[in-house]
């Protein structure tokens, strides 16, 4: 019948995303003792870290964002940069993308891609956080977006922002923020792990860990590459 077979061609376009995730890190100066006590809770009080802490670290997996849990996605993605991006955090994305082009896992190509291509947008952002005299500023944020089409011509593709504020540049143009906000913009969610670069409070890591790497090849197998 003409009618199923219409039925049969119905398209549908779905788009997932959540509120980019917020980056909080401590701010430099002047910490009052409220903030001190907040910075307490997420930092370590030293950091050289011991072998045993080490490997305690490797049983915390980096957990997956919900929205591309179970989603089929390319390993490859075009990044491309806003218009107004200054070229000190350009370079600190550019290098954020070759700290995950290294593990072999994702391809990040410079470019535009397609809107049936995995894409992410690199941009700057000036916000005062309220937080600031509590001794927490919030660095960047970023997020997937993920488009599913069904039906005739199906396919699902990360459509991903990543950005760094620039009303605290000393804080937030930084390489591990870049690293932290890609991570997000590829799926990656925080860890409880000090090792991870998706820790939610920036302290200076860069450094993908064996956990972040993982949780990257089991958003992006093998059979995807
Ligand atoms: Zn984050």
């Amino acid at each position: 019948m003409k009618r199923k077979h219409w039925l049969a061609w119905l398209t549908a376009i779905v788009v997932l995303f959540v509120p980019t995730t917020l980056d909080l890190k401590p701010a430099p100066v002047n910490l009052r003792a409220k903030g001190e006590q907040l910075i307490a809770k997420w930092l370590p009080t030293s950091t050289t870290q011991t072998k045993s802490q080490e490997k305690s670290d490797t049983s915390d997996k980096t957990p997956i964002e919900s929205i591309v849990q179970g989603k089929t996605l390319s390993n490859t993605y075009y990044y491309h940069f806003a218009a107004n991006m200054p070229s000190n955090a350009k370079q600190m994305f550019e290098d954020a993308v070759a700290t995950y082009n290294a593990t072999g896992v994702v391809h990040l190509v410079a470019g535009e891609g397609t809107a049936k291509e995995n894409r992410i947008t690199f941009f700057v952002y000036s916000k005062a956080t309220s937080t600031a005299s509590q001794g927490m500023i919030e660095s960047g944020h970023g997020g997937p977006k993920i488009i599913e089409r069904t039906g005739w011509g199906a396919y699902t593709v990360n459509h991903a922002r990543a950005g760094l504020n620039v009303k605290y540049p000393q804080m937030a143009i930084k390489k591990s923020v870049a690293v932290h906000e890609l991570g997000h913009a590829l799926g990656l969610d925080h860890s409880a792990s000090l090792s991870s670069v998706m820790y939610p409070v920036d302290h200076g890591r860069s450094v993908l860990s064996k956990m972040d790497i993982n949780a990257l090849k089991s958003i992006y197998p093998e059979s995807s590459r």
